[in-house]
């Protein structure tokens, strides 16, 4: 038994569907893991400024609905579960020498409203089970914008143009950096980030996200 289980006595629970009697593995009853498809996939966005981009799990429809309750429906404890699929690609798909785990942020404004940021809970917790440190508010998102699902893609690329930036460039020059997101949407939001983040000196991004909707 790890110290996981420990920490969380809540045995047999599972996170997803709430159903105490299946057999339940790193918060995920079996029934529930049938149902979510692991896709361990690799994207190719377009860049040389990205080392790596994958994603953990196809975007079905019971995804669909977990990911919307993670970020709607104020279920921030999905984390527990979402990160430990996330963790399975990590060993997986062998990401490894990773010097500081960094994730998407969003505006404060809307960090406020929905109370926390589904990106930030997901990577402290992948950092607390690799052991490695997270930078938190450095990179930050400062404008408003759209949200990017509603947009086309000229507009999806005007709407992200120079709304993030980084308040401490000493923490990422010379690292090698994971950046976390719950979802690729276009692939234009990591790619914005890891262009602040190499332009100020990074080695190298990694770019990890749970699901991706991009077609
Ligand atoms: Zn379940």
């Amino acid at each position: 038994m790890g110290i996981k289980n420990l920490l969380f006595p809540t045995k047999n629970l599972c996170y997803l569907c709430k159903d105490r009697n299946g057999v339940v593995v790193d918060f995920i009853c079996n029934e529930c893991r049938e149902r979510l498809v692991f896709s361990n996939k690799e994207v190719d966005l377009d860049t040389d400024l990205i080392h790596r981009t994958i994603y953990c799990l196809s975007y079905n429809k019971y995804l669909k609905e977990i990911v919307h309750d993670f970020k709607f429906n104020d279920k921030s404890y999905l984390y527990k579960p979402l990160a430990e699929l996330m963790f399975i690609t990590i060993k997986n798909k062998e990401i490894k020498d990773i010097d500081l785990i960094a994730y998407i942020p969003i505006h404060r404004k809307k960090e406020a409203i929905r109370g926390y940021n589904q990106s930030e809970l997901l990577a402290s917790y992948i950092g607390e089970v690799l052991y490695l440190p997270i930078s938190r508010n450095n990179l930050i998102k400062y404008k408003w914008t759209k949200e990017q699902n509603t947009l086309n893609r000229s507009e999806r690329l005007k709407n992200l143009k120079d709304s993030f930036t980084i308040r401490n460039p000493n923490e990422f020059i010379n690292k090698r950096i994971l950046l976390i997101d719950d979802l690729i949407t276009t692939g234009s939001t990591f790619k914005e980030c890891a262009n602040l983040i190499m332009e100020i000196g990074a080695k190298s991004v990694t770019c990890l996200a749970l699901s991706s909707s991009k077609s």
